[in-house]
């Protein structure tokens, strides 16, 4: 019996892009493929993403990207953390987010073959990476004098909380990068998916999405189609058992679900070894044959137990869909106390992808 896969549709993946632009159409757009195009496959999705250019964490996944024949412009958002690693950004013609006076003295310090576009990320309240505003325009005045620099240096910054509209500290971290005093033309990049869908400030000379190019919603207590997004991966797997158990019979380790009466437990091939998610709560809905049935019982490493009282005839082999088209990757995240993006990232080497629609 084959096992779970996952399928990535790359018509909802153009047309997610393109609900980008209709979102931002004065940004030039930084497609965010990070962690293996969140867990989708950067090897296939990044040629269907016709963005400004591409942004990854780490300077390995750009030399990932470049191998696979990537021409455009890369952003590693992470930095470099020594000067190989800087020589080797410099190579392969990355732009760089300097978030930390270290890397800007590597580039004041370090002759490269080629000089690079760098972005100052700035903190401006998530205190995670950043500098401190009030050091950025001794920065920027350090680095535009600088060999190793191409072009002048642009202002980055990461919202923390853009995912809840109401929250104003979207809005005052946007002012924060604003009023910093930068030279007449300097280049901004501020929205990520909910900055860009969800605030004016945020759509700034260049965005960066990413979780809205999955058919993902950023934002707290949706999903994608209430954006007009579309679901780019649905993970299905066969449905490869129906147990008759009477009543009184436990389900699963623990026996944590107890049957009420003579009844139809599905045993589905797809488990947390393959990234669906093992805090799953009983009653988080699978799809099968449309019908939504409860998941009972735990979650195992290569399978996971169904109440299939609501199915007619149900017949192994059948596949059904853990998430994805029909059935919000949202709504299973909220089910086991996550989001979507640990959903998505989290799917196993062990799934194959399977593209369609390039
Ligand atoms: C991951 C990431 C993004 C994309 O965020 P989404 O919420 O997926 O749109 C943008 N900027 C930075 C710095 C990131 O790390």
């Amino acid at each position: 019996m084959s096992g779970p896969r996952a399928i990535i549709d790359h018509a909802a993946l153009r047309h997610n892009l393109d609900r980008v632009r209709r979102a931002a159409p004065d940004s030039r757009i930084w497609a965010v493929i990070k962690a293996d195009a969140y867990g989708h496959g950067v090897e296939h999705v990044w040629r269907s993403l016709d963005a400004d250019g591409y942004a990854v964490a780490r300077l390995a996944e750009a030399e990932q990207l470049r191998r696979f024949g990537a021409r455009r412009p890369i952003l590693v958002m992470g930095g470099v953390r020594d000067v190989t690693e800087l020589q080797r950004a410099a190579e392969l013609h990355c732009e760089l987010a300097v978030h930390s006076p270290h890397i800007g003295q590597l580039l004041e310090s370090t002759r490269l073959a080629e000089p690079l576009k760098v972005w100052l990320k700035v903190n401006t309240g998530m205190n995670r990476l950043g500098l401190p505003p009030e050091l950025v325009p001794e920065w920027l005045s350090r680095l535009t004098g600088c060999a190793a620099i191409r072009e002048a240096p642009g202002l980055m910054t990461h919202l923390a909380n853009a995912d809840d509209i109401g929250d104003p500290a979207t809005e005052r971290q946007c002012r924060r990068l604003r009023d910093i005093p930068a030279p007449e033309g300097t280049l901004l990049n501020i929205g990520n998916s909910a900055g860009l869908l969800g605030f004016a400030c945020a759509r700034s000379h260049w965005v960066r999405p990413g979780i809205m190019l999955y058919g993902v919603s950023p934002f707290l207590r949706e999903s994608g189609v209430d954006r007009d997004l579309r679901p780019v991966m649905t993970v299905r797997a066969p449905l490869v058992a129906v147990n008759r158990c009477r009543r009184g019979d436990r389900v699963g380790y623990g026996g944590t679900y107890e049957c009420p009466e003579d009844m139809p437990i599905g045993v589905i091939g797809i488990g947390y070894g393959d990234g669906y998610p093992r805090h799953a709560v009983p009653g988080t809905p699978v799809l099968l044959d449309g019908l939504r049935v409860p998941l009972v019982g735990r979650v195992s490493m290569d399978s996971i137990t169904v109440d299939l009282r609501g199915v007619e005839s149900p017949v192994p082999g059948t596949e059904a869909v853990l998430w994805g088209a029909g059935l919000p990757v949202e709504e299973i995240a909220g089910a086991a106390g996550t989001i979507a993006y640990e959903l998505l990232t989290g799917v196993t080497a062990r799934v194959p992808r399977e593209h369609i629609n390039l």
